[in-house]
């Protein structure tokens, strides 16, 4: 089993309003993405990162001397997965982690890992919703709610089978712009996908609200890294 990491960090940002690119946006005393790669590194053969251009001459944990692998990214985030992809042909499991989820854990990595290893073509690490939730129309008039009990919300890490998603990303750029994760893509081409149970605290930093709540979660579970200081 050759299993290969994959982050798509090539997202602008722009919710989060700052200079350049979110995952480069320091969080816990270091850049969003390293979080990832750090957690990636210990379970993965490999990782290859999607990066925005021009990143590659911005030194770093992505500079030359760093040894990373990393390709540009696309212009939607499944794009970006399918470029990373492409650099790994030797993968058989594929682990897809958005930059912008610091709180990642390596046992969850490794649980979604297993299921896939298990026999399915996805393992998605997700929370049980603990919102009602509602569908609603244009006007905002509710149409139904739905069956809390069946519903989860999606994160990452993502795990696939290589051969699995590498179909499932075969498709035009409107599908993959229109695929909010790869899952989705995966289900689409028939693949069976399976939930496997996460922290709500495993968040995704959109806003500058998301990145203060990060911090304050990374800080809860520990020291950071040696020599750095806490930026938000
Ligand atoms: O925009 P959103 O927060 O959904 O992005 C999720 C992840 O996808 C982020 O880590 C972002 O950097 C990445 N992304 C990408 N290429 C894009 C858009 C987003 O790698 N074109």
């Amino acid at each position: 089993m050759a299993v290969v990491g994959i982050i798509p960090a090539a997202g602008s940002g722009e919710r989060l309003g700052g200079s350049g690119p979110k995952a480069f946006v320091v969080c816990g005393g270091r850049p969003l993405l390293e979080w990832s790669l750090e957690v990636l590194d210990a379970v993965c053969d490999r990782v290859v990162v999607a990066v925005p251009a021009g990143t590659e001459s911005a030194g770093g944990a992505l500079g030359p001397e760093a040894g990373r692998d990393w390709v540009e990214g696309g212009s939607s985030r499944s794009a970006s997965v399918r470029a990373a992809l492409a650099g790994a042909p030797e993968a058989t499991v594929v682990v897809v982690q958005d930059a912008a989820r610091p709180l990642l854990t390596r046992e969850l990595v490794e649980r979604c890992v297993e299921a896939v290893a298990e026999g399915v073509d996805g393992a998605i690490a997700a929370a049980p919703m603990t919102d009602t939730v509602k569908q609603a129309d244009a006007d905002g008039r509710i149409l139904r709610t739905l069956d809390r009990s069946t519903l989860w919300s999606i994160q990452t890490p993502q795990a696939f089978d290589a051969g699995a998603l590498r179909s499932a990303l075969a498709v035009d750029e409107e599908m993959l712009a229109a695929a909010t994760d790869d899952a989705s893509l995966v289900e689409a081409a028939g693949g069976s996908v399976r939930v496997v149970e996460a922290s709500p605290e495993n968040i995704k930093v959109t806003t500058p609200a998301d990145l203060e709540r990060a911090e304050a979660l990374l800080r809860a579970r520990g020291p950071l890294p040696s020599g750095q200081r806490p930026s938000c």
